[in-house]
């Protein structure tokens, strides 16, 4: 439903034959793969992808090493084409690190399937800005600055488009100066390709209940700042990974060092959104973790050129909902073909986009729409990103029940069982137990942590990296982080919890203030929202929705 009331004009309507939401790696390949289709076949298919960054690849942030499974099946001379990935993996690197030192684990103890023998390393949002060049080529129409806010239901039910969101409404939810209504998109197929916790998939999975025999989606937040280092410590094709310090053995997480380009380190860490303390900032102990003695020295002489934050989902398998709906589909990160161990899922968004775009063609041709796809959910199982998924289907639980170091042990063995017999491994499937949103342990119960001050040259305060973000929203509209009853967060979240959105946001929206009579307020600074969605994902109340802001504002990443 619109947050604008009724009293608006009716919105106007273009029809295509299949709308797509999100031009990332998934959406851009469904949208190249249907025009290619149309141009092998001498048909005219009308691609439409709405994208709510201010350009292809501004909301985009990724490690990234990418493996090219996916780009190899949709654009096969990628390479003779230019696409921004040309430093190849030369040497792969896994640490654990304790609080003094380290110890690398030799190569040939890693399961074979973790290797990154063969992948690229580069930036995913560059490599969509480059994808939906391609897709424009192809006369795909391409729309960054519009969010789609609302998908639309014919009269049996089935999804028939999406509505973008109207622009220039005040914060009073009533329309300013220079308003324009947002538009209705009608296709004979949706593909909703928003990322991880898409806010249209959340409500079409919830709608046409399509998680009802899976597992509760599981989720990670990865920080990443990109820096150009001095060029004596950068090596072009390294792939470095950690895990254990400076995260206790009850809090899952690593980081990732990946060199490429001119100089450039992409330094992350991805924090498995399960923990249990509620005094833990994931942002601190991603400051943290870069002074370590094993990984400081890289930085020394170095500049940090960007900062960012998203979410990722860690289910896998065990939590793939159905695909399919009547009118549309489920794509990439929006259905959770996410590989946590590899840290990957680029391969399978773009191997899932090009599916979609096959069953969806094939569809069209045979005159139908606004049906299920089932052809692509049988291609999706019976193909490459269900045979990636399976064989680490119980790495991430293993690490939930059994810590780092013992899940790290267990789940190696797992792997190198499903690398032997693939897809079967010891034959058991572990579930996921409960939403990362349940996991949190009383503030009472709970050991308080203290973290180092920035200092303001390896490590930085959210603010100031915020400001490495590009993040701009317009400040006079409806804000976007949606609480569903505005007395929880004082009265129940800051005494059981401290209100831990304060920690877990990256990006310093939520604080807890005091009123003018000494009374504490929680206040939103929506306009410093960096779209990672982490509160929609584990505010234990389950009280705040992320709905998107005004399309085009948000984060400018550049080259994350
Ligand atoms: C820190 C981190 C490190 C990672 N490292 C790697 C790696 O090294 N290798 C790898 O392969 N994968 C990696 N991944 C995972 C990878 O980034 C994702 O699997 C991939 O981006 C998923 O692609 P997608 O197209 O499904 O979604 P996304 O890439 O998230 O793209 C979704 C797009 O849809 C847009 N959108 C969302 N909602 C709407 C809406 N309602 N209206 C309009 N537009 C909308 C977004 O702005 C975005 O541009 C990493 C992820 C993170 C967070
Ligand atoms: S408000 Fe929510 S979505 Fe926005 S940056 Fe903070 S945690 Fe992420």
């Amino acid at each position: 439903m619109p947050r604008n009331g009724a009293a608006l004009s009716p919105r106007e309507s273009m029809d295509f034959d299949v709308v797509i939401v999100g031009a990332g790696p998934a959406g851009l390949a469904a949208a190249i793969r249907l025009k290619q289709l149309a141009a092998a076949n001498g048909r005219d298919v009308s691609v439409v992808v709405l994208e709510k960054g201010s350009e292809v690849g501004a909301h985009i942030l990724s490690g990234a090493a990418i493996d090219p499974i996916g780009l190899d099946r949709l654009i096969p001379d990628w390479r003779e084409k230019g696409a921004p990935l040309t430093t190849r993996v030369r040497e792969d690197r896994f640490f654990v690190l304790g609080p003094a030192g380290d110890v690398r684990i030799p190569n040939a103890l890693m399961p074979p399937l973790m290797s990154n023998h063969g992948n690229y390393i580069g930036s995913l949002g560059d490599l969509c800005r480059w994808l939906g060049e391609r897709a424009a080529e192809l006369e795909a129409e391409i729309y960054p600055g519009f969010a789609a806010v609302e998908y639309l239901c014919g009269e049996t039910g089935g999804v028939e488009g999406v509505a973008t969101g109207d622009m220039g409404l005040g914060r009073d939810g009533k329309p300013k100066e220079g308003f324009t209504r947002g538009m209705e998109l009608r296709g004979k197929y949706t593909f909703i390709a928003e990322g991880a916790r898409g806010s249209l998939a959340k409500q079409l999975i919830h709608r046409f209940d399509l998680a009802r025999h899976c597992c509760p989606q599981k989720y990670g937040i990865g920080l990443k700042e990109l820096w150009r280092v001095a060029p004596e410590k950068h090596r072009p094709g390294l792939v470095q990974h950690t895990s254990g310090w400076p995260l206790d053995d009850a809090t899952g997480g690593g980081s990732f060092l990946y060199h490429y380009g001119d100089n450039l380190v992409a330094a992350g860490m991805v924090l498995h959104l399960n923990y249990e303390n509620p005094y833990l900032s994931p942002y601190d102990e991603f400051q943290r973790w870069k002074t370590h003695a094993a990984i400081r020295p890289l930085f020394e002489g170095g500049k940090r050129i960007a900062y960012g934050s998203r979410a990722l989902t860690e289910g896998g398998w065990q939590s793939i909902p159905e695909l399919v709906f009547p009118g549309g589909a489920l794509l990439g990160c929006a259905a959770g073909f996410m590989n946590v161990p590899r840290i990957k899922g680029s391969h399978n968004a773009i191997l899932s986009g090009i599916h979609a775009a096959e069953a969806a063609f094939a569809a069209i041709a045979e005159g139908r729409s606004h049906d299920r796809l089932d052809a692509y959910e049988e291609a999706v199982y019976a193909g490459d990103i269900a045979r990636d998924l399976k064989r680490v289907r119980n790495v991430k639980p293993m690490w939930s029940r059994f810590g780092t170091r013992a899940g790290f042990a267990l789940a190696g063995a797992d792997m190198w069982a499903n690398t032997l017999i693939p897809g079967v491994g010891f034959g058991y499937t572990l579930r996921h137990r409960k939403p990362d949103s349940a996991t949190l342990k009383k503030a009472g119960k709970s050991e308080p942590i203290a973290y180092p001050k920035p200092d303001g040259r390896l490590t930085f305060d959210k603010l100031t990296n915020l400001s490495f973000s590009g993040t701009n929203h317009e400040e006079d509209q409806p804000v976007h982080l949606v609480l569903a009853d505005p007395h929880v967060p004082i009265a129940v979240n800051l005494p059981l919890y401290g209100e831990p959105a304060r920690l877990y946001c990256p990006a310093n929206v939520y604080e807890v203030v005091e009123d003018g009579e000494g009374r504490p307020r929680f206040q939103i600074n929506a306009q410093n929202c960096v779209h990672c969605k982490t509160c929609d994902i584990k505010d234990p109340a389950e009280n705040i929705t992320w709905v998107p802001p005004e399309g085009g504002g948000g984060p400018n990443y550049s080259g994350m």
